[in-house]
């Protein structure tokens, strides 16, 4: 019978077979061996607990997937019941039900005409074939060049060969080759860094004017896409100025350019609507990317949902005998989509989108007010996704390795009191479960800010800082 641990093993045999066989996708080559990750066990609600039975509120969800949060008997009996009733079909010849009803409950909580789903694995995968479909798309329609992909710096899509050439954080770039002649990059949106002197508005028009002189640059007819979050998680909860994405999306369709929006985070309920997209942005893209939330992680999907006005240019009539291929064994899995189903049932029968509109603005409020602390130097987010961003030299253009430091300084701390955070560079990312409460985010809260305090008087002693 499997332990706590779910293993036949026990827990120092466990760490001992990772630190040996596993490896991470964020591993530092120069350590591998070494590193003991913390090995979590068991999850409940918004909290998970680790080997040494120290319970931990799960401030990034995850990686920003786990909606709805741990241990909820729904998703599990979907999942189970699916298993024993069908447990895999070939999508290439034929259908399973999860599947099919997920598609059309996809159709029906994406914006505009977005009807057609194709599902993949994940989120890099889904990315990577709504950048297949652009390719596709353009070579049926007769128009081979029309393939450079325009993105941001600091934006993030995934691991693929193409979706990692799309990715524009500089970290993970490094002894990779990328497929980059495809891309072109243009500036992160943002504003906490946006050039000295200028007003946020002044930014916004910086931004929309280098969209345009880029695709002035590099031609209309040679550009297939805009791929972009609509708020860069990863790059460190980047909320472009009001507006931004609508110019953008305006000049994308003067110039026939498809417009992808990557969901992957912020889909599901993260910004408190099924998508941020529209709700939340004001657009309608052309394709919409999702994975992550739609199951809240308990089993791997991801898709992209396509405007029916788009595919109608390649199909039907318009199809010239072309054949589409994009040839995933697990496209529509049904164990995973019966998970999805359960998901999205859960959260339209708890009211988990309205519960995150309520409680957000508290959330948002209660990390503003880390903004005091002296090394804080800026705050943001949106719904229930935000981020502390720390400086100690305020005049620096650019977050220094000491800041860096400082964040995981402060990491460590919140992990001893009982908190994870998502690390990146130098900022403290949160996302927690969307059905965290009231009393869990003052506890959050609480503890961030004692980790800052801590790490401050730590610093002071050492007199670094
Ligand atoms: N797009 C975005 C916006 C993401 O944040 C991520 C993952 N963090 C991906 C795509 C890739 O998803 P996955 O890790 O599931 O492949």
């Amino acid at each position: 019978m499997p332990n706590d641990v779910g293993s036949q093993w026990n827990a120092a045999e466990l760490v001992e077979a990772a630190r040996e066989h596993l490896i991470s996708p964020a591993e530092e080559m120069a350590k591998l061996g070494t590193v003991t990750r913390p090995m979590l066990t068991t999850g409940d609600g918004v909290y998970v607990t680790n080997a040494q039975g120290r319970r931990l509120l799960d401030g990034p969800a995850g990686m920003w997937c786990t909606q709805i949060g741990y241990n909820r008997r729904e998703i599990a009996d979907a999942i189970s019941a699916q298993a024993l009733r069908l447990s895999y079909n070939s999508p290439w010849y034929s259908v399973n039900g999860p599947s099919a009803e997920l598609a059309a409950r996809i159709a029906s909580l994406t914006p505009g005409d977005l009807d057609h789903v194709f599902f993949t694995t994940g989120g890099s995968s889904a990315v990577d074939s709504a950048l297949r479909f652009v390719q596709f798309y353009n070579n049926v329609l007769g128009r081979p060049d029309k393939k450079t992909i325009l993105c941001r710096i600091d934006g993030y899509h995934g691991s693929t060969h193409l979706t990692a050439a799309c990715s524009g954080r500089a970290g993970n770039r490094p002894n990779f080759d990328l497929a980059l002649d495809t891309v072109s990059f243009l500036s992160a949106p943002n504003v906490y860094r946006r050039p000295k002197g200028m007003t946020e508005a002044d930014f916004l028009e910086f931004l929309i004017g280098e969209f345009e002189d880029r695709v002035a640059a590099i031609g209309p007819d040679r550009i297939g896409a805009f791929l972009a979050e609509p708020l860069l998680a990863s790059g460190g909860i980047l909320i472009p100025p009001e507006g931004y994405h609508r110019r953008i999306l305006d000049i994308c369709r003067r110039h026939d350019i498809l417009y992808i929006s990557d969901e992957v985070v912020t889909g599901f309920g993260r910004c408190g609507h099924w998508f941020a997209s529209e709700a939340v942005f004001g657009i309608t893209p052309d394709i919409i990317t999702f994975a992550k939330g739609v199951t809240s992680g308990y089993v791997p999907l991801g898709g992209f949902a396509l405007s029916d006005a788009v595919l109608a240019r390649v199909s039907g009539e318009n199809a010239k005998g072309s054949f589409y291929t994009n040839g995933y064994t697990y496209s529509g899995h049904p164990v995973s989509c019966a998970a999805a189903l359960a998901n999205i049932e859960v959260i339209e029968r708890d009211g988990i989108l309205a519960h995150v509109r309520d409680i957000a603005p508290y959330f948002q409020e209660q990390i503003r007010s880390l903004k005091q602390l002296p090394l804080v130097g800026d705050t943001r987010g949106t719904g229930l996704v935000a981020c502390v961003e720390c400086v100690t030299d305020p005049a620096a253009p650019e977050a220094t390795d000491f800041d860096k430091e400082v964040s995981r300084r402060i990491d460590h701390h919140c992990y001893e009191l009982g908190l994870i955070v998502r690390p990146i560079g130098n900022m403290c990312v949160l996302s927690p479960p969307l059905v965290i409460t009231k009393a869990e985010i003052d506890s959050l809260i609480a503890i961030l800010r004692r980790s800052i305090v801590l790490t401050q008087d730590e610093l002071r002693a050492e007199g670094r800082w």
